[in-house]
């Protein structure tokens, strides 16, 4: 890339950065030499020694001694940036070359100059700023004179950590005070501010939800079908706060009962059977149902929705396993886990959520973990465990897990638990 190219990649940087910049007219093709060439891999920072120097006198006239461009850029006493010349410019005079190389090579503390050398400028090596003040520089020129040192080591992909930027006092004795300020601490907020120009911007939070789960087996077999016993267990599925209820042994006439006393938002999406999905307000359909069946005549089956929560996706799942009463002992587990490894290929390629009456205790579905505890669930000697929920993937997070008994609306204790899931 050319110097031009260059600095005017710096001005844009600067005008992005919100300071106020100007380009004179002419400015790319301005040069005091056209028998040296300009490649520039560093800064000197000069001041004028006086507030009310001109840009005329820096750019096109010189000071009588001088051939201008005296620089390639000036910054005002109010803070204003004015890119002045692309080529050559007479700005450093005769210098010492071991403090030239130190600058470029980019110091930490002031670098103290030796004498110059005879015929060796820095001229070819460095891009030169004119800071129109007779001391240090104030405040608003400072802040300029920082964002234009970082802008032009960004553009011109100088080192970012060992910045090339010193001050004309740097590289020569004949110029004590050129300027006034520090140029230790002065590199180390050019540094600073680099730092904060090129920081990759910040990795957006990933986007998570609190999704609340109840699986609720709902009647014994020969438990109250009555319109009244399917409004109470919707009032008590309402105490959780569930967001979605995955439901078995109901019916259509019950479902609707539960939505209907769950209120407004709430849906439900069966197996066309006994198991189905509620969803409440919170949560949006993100896909098609998909249902398998056991083949046993009450319907037991499987039935899932894709779902969104806050814009985040997951799969639910409402399983019903086929209970031990219906099947030969020997074969029994066998085809539960069979069921069971039915009901979980449902679920796609999103974190997902799979609860049930799983008729097992421990079922073992590979790839999925028990994400709730082994809650005693049934009123039948020994410790009950088939109602439970299995997660899969690792953007679904466990946050609590709880038992509710529904008295005499089931045969069954229902599971409650809150997941955070993660996009
Ligand atoms: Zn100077």
């Amino acid at each position: 890339m050319s110097a031009t190219s260059s600095l005017e990649t710096a001005a844009n940087l600067l005008t992005a950065w919100g300071f106020p910049v100007a380009k004179r007219t002419g400015w790319a093709s301005k040069k005091a030499r056209t028998d040296i060439a300009f490649s520039p891999s560093g800064v000197i920072f000069h001041h004028t020694a006086a507030w009310t120097t001109t840009d005329a006198l820096l750019f096109d006239t010189g000071n009588g001694k001088i051939k201008a461009p005296l620089c390639h850029w000036s910054i005002d006493r109010d803070g204003r940036i004015t890119l002045g010349a692309g080529g050559y410019a007479n700005h450093a005079g005769i210098n010492s070359k071991a403090a030239v190389a130190k600058i470029l090579a980019g110091a930490d503390a002031e670098v103290k100059p030796g004498p110059d050398d005879d015929g060796y400028s820095a001229n070819r090596y460095t891009v030169g700023i004119e800071v129109k003040c007779p001391g240090a520089y104030n405040e608003a020129q400072r802040k300029a004179a920082v964002a234009l040192g970082a802008a032009l080591v960004i553009a011109f992909g100088w080192d970012k950590a060992r910045v090339p930027a010193g001050a004309h006092k740097e590289i020569t004795r004949r110029k004590p005070g050129d300027p006034g300020d520090d140029m230790g601490a002065f590199r180390a907020e050019v540094r600073a501010l680099i730092k904060t120009k090129t920081a990759p911007p910040p990795k957006p939070a990933p986007k998570s939800a609190q999704v609340t789960v109840l699986v609720a087996n709902c009647q014994s077999y020969d438990g109250d079908c009555s319109e009244a016993a399917w409004r109470a267990r919707a009032q008590l599925m309402a105490k959780s706060s569930p967001d979605v209820i995955l439901v078995q042994e109901t019916t259509d006439p019950g479902r609707k009962a539960m939505c209907d006393e769950l209120g407004k938002g709430w849906s439900y999406h069966s197996n066309g059977k006994s198991v189905a999905i509620l969803i409440g307000p919170r949560v949006k359909k993100a896909g098609l149902k998909r249902t398998v069946s056991f083949g046993t005549a009450f319907g037991h089956g499987a039935v899932k929705l894709p779902l969104k929560v806050d814009g985040v996706g997951f799969d639910a799942i409402s399983q019903h396993t086929r209970p031990a009463s219906i099947l030969p002992d020997k074969i029994e587990i066998q085809l539960k886990n069979g069921d069971v490894a039915k009901g979980a290929t449902l679920a796609g390629t999103w974190p997902a959520i799979f609860g049930g009456d799983f008729s097992l205790n421990d079922p073992r579905i590979a790839g999925w973990i028990r994400a709730t505890p082994k809650f005693d669930s049934v009123d039948r000697p020994g410790p009950q465990s088939p109602d439970a929920i299995f997660t899969k993937g690792s953007k679904v997070k466990l946050e609590s897990a709880k038992l509710i008994d529904p008295g005499n609306l089931s045969d069954h204790k229902w599971v409650v638990a809150t997941f955070t899931v993660s996009a």
